[in-house]
């Protein structure tokens, strides 16, 4: 084998509006710089404490159980499952989109049996279909996806869902994915039992540590289980000995990548949680009144700030779009999963890239792009509707 000939690291310089990862403030970068400590050193433990408190902050919770799970939103989605959902336990599953697919697939995984809640992508769940659902089966969890990334559709009426699941003594685990930091989301006043998320969307770290949160009620229950949870490596039992008290050696933190966590965490807690989610739905509201006065149309019926996906112009592929936008302007935006792909743009309004000045170029570049392949759309009208709105 030879030696491979690799140029130093020069990545090109993009703005990041997809579904994530976002871009992440210099502040934060800067942090990934800093010396390492042991992953049992006196130092990191305050600085995981430290986190585990701003993580309560923009969780609006009290809960103990509050920390993060080295991996992506899919480790702490697996975690969620894999802790509240025994052996032939059945979990309430959305089928109104992507993520909903991912989480009855990981509960198969696990021995238990998902059962689906009927709703079209792009709308949200109607809780008197979850009600429904309790009549004809035993359900011990009912997870939802509060923000469905592939769609973007806003999952309203949380504390509807909860109470309904409460009654019949089930247990709820939200996707947050996507919402938290960004979107209103309040984790005790709602009654979510476990609620996980990632650190690469609204809360602008890089990707590699997933928050989650878990309740009294469904600590209690994992507690209880009679069997282990099939995962070793995100048993919540275990991980909760390395936050808690006991400092129990488990895995070994991913340093930097906990230092970056904590210093967007700091920051989202510097803007005030509040007024961060008002941040999210000025910037992207402008965003969307600008892709509406363009012509597109949105694919949700309940707006999701965070993500807004569009359906192209008749005759234009979704792929060539994106390819343009990221070779001619730098600029990062998805396509369309599942049933919407071809037809569909996914952009993201999360974090640090949820800024006036990105929707402004992005509608400019989208609007660029689009008459160069001839779609039909109002690309001035754009910029006009989106700096009346900001
Ligand atoms: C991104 C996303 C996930 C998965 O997170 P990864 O970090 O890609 O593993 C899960 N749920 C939702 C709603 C998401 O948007």
């Amino acid at each position: 084998m030879d030696r491979p000939a690799v140029d130093e690291l020069t990545p090109p310089n993009r703005t990041l509006m997809g579904p994530g990862p976002s871009d992440v403030h210099p502040r934060v970068l800067r942090t990934q710089t800093t010396p390492l400590l042991g992953h049992l050193d006196p130092a990191f433990l305050e600085l995981m404490d430290e986190i585990q408190d701003l993580l309560r902050y923009v969780y609006r919770t009290d809960n103990e159980w509050t920390f993060a799970i080295p991996g992506t939103g899919s480790a702490a989605m697996e975690a969620a499952l894999a802790n509240c959902v025994a052996p032939d336990e059945t979990v309430l599953v959305p089928s109104n989109g992507y993520f909903g697919g991912r989480m009855a697939e990981m509960v198969r995984r696990l021995g238990g049996t998902p059962v689906k809640v009927e709703a079209p992508w792009g709308q949200p769940l109607d809780p008197e279909d979850v009600a429904e659902a309790f009549d004809s089966q035993e359900i011990d969890v009912v997870a939802f996806v509060h923000a469905e990334t592939s769609t973007g559709t806003l999952q309203p009426d949380v504390p509807e869902l909860t109470d309904i699941a409460h009654d019949e003594d089930a247990l709820v685990i939200a996707d947050t994915v996507t919402s938290l930091g960004g979107v209103e989301f309040r984790t005790d006043e709602w009654g979510v039992d476990v609620a996980y998320s990632a650190s690469q969307k609204c809360l602008s770290a890089p990707p590699g540590m997933s928050p989650i949160t878990v309740s009294e009620r469904a600590r209690e229950r994992i507690e209880a289980r009679e069997s282990p949870s099939r995962s070793w490596y995100v048993d919540l039992s275990l991980l909760g000995e390395y936050w808690g008290e006991k400092r129990t050696y488990h895995h070994t933190a991913p340093i930097s990548t906990t230092y970056a966590l904590r210093e967007a965490l700091r920051m989202a807690s510097e803007e005030g949680i509040e007024d961060r989610w008002e941040r999210h739905e000025r910037v992207a509201g402008a965003l969307r009144e600008g892709l509406e006065a363009m012509g597109l149309s949105l694919v949700s019926e309940s707006w999701l700030p965070s993500l807004n996906a569009v359906y192209v112009p008749e005759g234009v592929e979704a792929s060539a779009v994106t390819d343009g936008l990221l070779a001619d302007h730098d600029i990062e935006v998805a396509g369309g999963l599942g049933d919407l792909a071809g037809d569909t743009l996914r952009i993201g309004c999360m974090g640090h890239s949820a800024r006036p000045e990105n929707v402004l170029s992005l509608l400019a570049a989208l609007g660029d792009v689009l008459e160069g392949l001839n779609g039909d759309v109002e690309a001035d009208a754009a910029l006009a509707a989106a700096r009346t709105s900001l």
